[in-house]
């Protein structure tokens, strides 16, 4: 990369803004912090002399080439560092060969990297048959506000990547569904809750049970009792992939199954999968079912699913097994299933940049995830996570090597002179 340092000097700038979702503020909806890094990565585009757009602070744009377009689209807000941090997270800290920083993978170092490889391809003279438009989102990470906005504001293009998923890249997302399934309220146990994020395996839950609990039986299934408080642990894992996890929820319905509550079904349909939600399966992976939140109001329990739904499958497919629960629910799409050609130009085009500077033989992954190549209706997430390599993200001491800096950069450098003369 001929401008390492430059790089280096602009990354540890946006570094230093401490990004993470604040209180709007004025024309600042994401806060000052997130404000700071959008108008520094302006700045820099500006300089280089690229025309920007800003969309009132929502997100930008950086535009350079005439042609049929090409979407670029990453992000600059972060999530909160956390502890167990070596170095101050907001510094560029560069130990070893290896940067450490808050967003140095995700996602403000790729998406510098790619402002910088179009810039590099403006200096180079070669008229682009294509127009790029390189989008800089400001809420990846709490509700891609950003994201509506622009759509609210502009037609995007539809083929684009994000660099901010894994390489090789991945050619299809999972659809996400959300299923509310509702049963009445128990006989002897109150006060049911549990878990943190519908997409978020359930680690905790909890409820109280009349007169207290049955020692001896609840800690069979493991569960810890404190007077009527009745308490479940489990494993969080992502959403996407419940059976890394395993659910707090299972073993206490298990110990109302065996106190006398009607709740057999339940635990068949949602936790045993008895009629076959898994058996929708592809070479994308299987329909996936994980119920994560736990709540009950006045009106009875409510068990809210994740479902991951691999294209050509639907929500209207899942459903059609859920109707056999004879449980009541409600379900709706939170995202269409992504989709691209995995032999098609775009992807050849993108996989070949990558397979031409590590000498792999990479090919197209599938994920049950969600990233921002959703913006795109073919969008691919490319990079810039190497495969075997933990970047710790959304972790402590999240980290790059300065060679797989170079490495990345020219992967995203190829792919953009390629797509250029397409
Ligand atoms: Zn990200």
């Amino acid at each position: 990369m001929r401008e390492f340092n430059q790089f280096k000097k602009d990354l540890a700038a946006l570094i230093s803004f401490r990004s993470v979702r604040g209180e709007r503020e004025d024309n600042m909806p994401f806060g000052k912090e997130v404000y700071g890094a959008l108008s520094y990565f302006l700045e820099v585009a500006e300089r280089m002399g690229f025309n920007t757009i800003n969309y009132d602070n929502y997100a930008g744009e950086i535009i350079f080439g005439e042609g049929d377009e090409i979407g670029i689209i990453g992000h600059l807000d972060v999530v909160p560092a956390g502890g167990g941090w070596d170095h101050d997270p907001f510094e560029l800290t560069i130990k070893d060969g290896i940067c450490y920083g808050r967003g140095v993978q995700d996602d403000k170092g790729p998406l510098l990297q790619c402002l910088y490889a179009l810039n590099e391809l403006k200096n180079s003279g070669i008229a682009p048959k294509r127009k790029f438009r390189l989008f800089v989102g400001c809420n990846e990470e709490t509700g891609w506000e950003d994201l509506s906005y622009i759509q609210s504001k502009t037609v995007l293009p539809e083929y684009g990547f994000s660099p901010d998923g894994n390489f090789p890249l991945s050619y299809a997302e999972k659809g996400i569904g959300i299923f509310e399934f509702r049963i009445p309220h128990l006989k002897n146990f109150h006060s049911l809750s549990g878990g943190s994020a519908v997409n978020a395996v359930c680690a905790y839950a909890k409820c109280t049970e009349d007169g207290g609990a049955d020692r001896e039986t609840a800690e069979k299934y493991g569960l810890r009792i404190d007077g009527e408080l009745i308490e479940s642990f489990g494993v969080a894992a992502h959403g996407s992939s419940p059976h890394l996890g395993k659910n707090a929820m299972l073993p206490l319905f298990k110990y109302f199954a065996e106190k006398g509550e009607n709740v057999g079904s339940v635990i068949e349909c949602l936790f045993e999968d008895r009629y076959g939600i898994s058996k929708l399966e592809n070479e994308q992976g299987k329909v996936t079912f994980s119920p994560d939140l736990l709540s009950e109001d006045k009106e009875g329990i409510k068990i809210t699913c994740d479902c991951r739904i691999p294209a050509p499958f639907t929500l209207e497919d899942v459903k059609r097994i859920a109707d056999k629960f004879g449980i009541p629910y409600t379900a709706f799409e939170k995202h269409p299933p992504l989709l691209v050609e995995k032999e098609g130009w775009f992807v050849e085009t993108l996989l070949s940049a990558y397979n031409s500077v590590t000498g792999e033989n990479g090919v197209p992954q599938s994920m049950g995830g969600s990233t921002f190549a959703r913006a795109f209706k073919y969008g691919c997430a490319f990079g810039c996570e190497f495969p075997g390599i933990d970047a710790h993200i959304h972790d402590a001491n999240e980290r790059v090597s300065e060679d797989n800096l170079e490495k990345s950069y020219e992967i995203y450098r190829r792919a953009i002179f390629a797509l250029a003369e397409k």
